[in-house]
């Protein structure tokens, strides 16, 4: 494995590899490496002759009250982990690298993101976007691979890839958990050990949902309501909030049906965490997958 810190080593890589047709799959992330990483790793590594991970805490996305310095991050760490996975390069640029001068250009997304974290955190996806945009320009992916931990993200960047004619083909994985059902984050290293049991209701709260929903319960507002009671009464967690959409399009429903999201995003003393499932809901009842 090469690790790669500066973008035009990066560049003059792939350009070398694109002439030989090497299909090449990207894993772009933050680090603080953990199994749903290493998930994302292990298909790009089936998949492709080449496997590039990045690993960049990306400034642009993070408003300024939230935790863009105390974002957990042990590099060593990681570059042991992603040469256990078979990763080719590692591509760990600066901030300064990345952002060498205030931009003059940026991506602006304007569709999914008047809900959720979008809604919650103004200019995040405008930061994911232009940050992605820049990685794929610089690392000409065959496949690039997302979780739908972040299902937003993956609505956000299929609408990318789309839009500015991304050659690359968008993978979204599922949702790597710990047995107790909480979705493995980098975050989660930053709760508090009682909250990290209570933690585990975000995911008890939508199992819960999708069985009241699998036996006929078919009411945003009543499966809402039966998720927010149930983080309330088990946790000392803030709801930043607790939606119903249909997916992809992230839009509003007023009877829960087709392929649905339920998403959560909950606020511990210094973490904020996100989880969500997706549903293919139908009319009947126990029609829910
Ligand atoms: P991050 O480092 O948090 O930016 O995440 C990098 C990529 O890993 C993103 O595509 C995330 O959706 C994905 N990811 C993070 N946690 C998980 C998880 N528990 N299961 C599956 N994918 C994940």
């Amino acid at each position: 494995m090469r690790v790669i810190t500066k973008i035009q080593d990066m560049q003059t890589e792939i350009i070398n590899l694109k002439s030989q047709s090497k299909s090449i799959g990207f894993v772009p992330t933050m680090g603080f490496l953990h199994e749903g990483h290493l998930t994302l790793l292990k298909r790009a590594r089936e998949e492709n002759d080449i496997v590039v991970l990045s690993i960049f805490v990306n400034p642009l996305q993070f408003g300024p009250t939230e935790d863009f310095s105390t974002y957990p991050r042990d590099f060593d760490r990681d570059q042991s982990l992603a040469e256990c996975e078979g990763v080719d390069y590692l591509l760990y640029p600066s901030v300064e690298d990345m952002y060498p001068h205030p931009s003059s250009v940026k991506v602006i997304v304007q569709e999914r993101t008047n809900v959720l974290c979008g809604k919650s955190r103004p200019g995040h996806f405008d930061g994911v976007a232009t940050v992605l945009t820049k990685l794929f320009n610089i690392v000409l992916p065959t496949r690039a691979y997302f979780g739908k931990k972040d299902a937003q993200q993956v609505a956000v960047v299929e609408g990318l890839i789309t839009d500015f004619n991304f050659p690359i083909e968008l993978i979204p994985v599922d949702i790597v958990r710990e047995d107790n059902g909480l979705a493995k984050s980098s975050r989660n290293v930053n709760l508090l050990p009682d909250e990290r049991r209570q933690a585990v209701t975000l995911y008890k709260s939508l199992s819960a949902a999708k069985e009241t929903i699998y036996r006929g319960e078919r009411n945003p507002r009543t499966i809402t309501s039966l998720i927010s009671n149930m983080i309330r009464s088990e946790t000392n967690g803030e709801i930043d909030y607790v939606e119903i959409y249909s997916y992809p399009q992230l839009k509003e429903l007023e009877t829960i049906v087709g392929t649905c999201i339920i998403a959560i995003a909950v606020k511990f003393s210094k973490v904020r965490l996100i989880d969500n499932i997706i549903l293919e809901v139908s009319q009947e009842i126990g029609g829910a997958k």
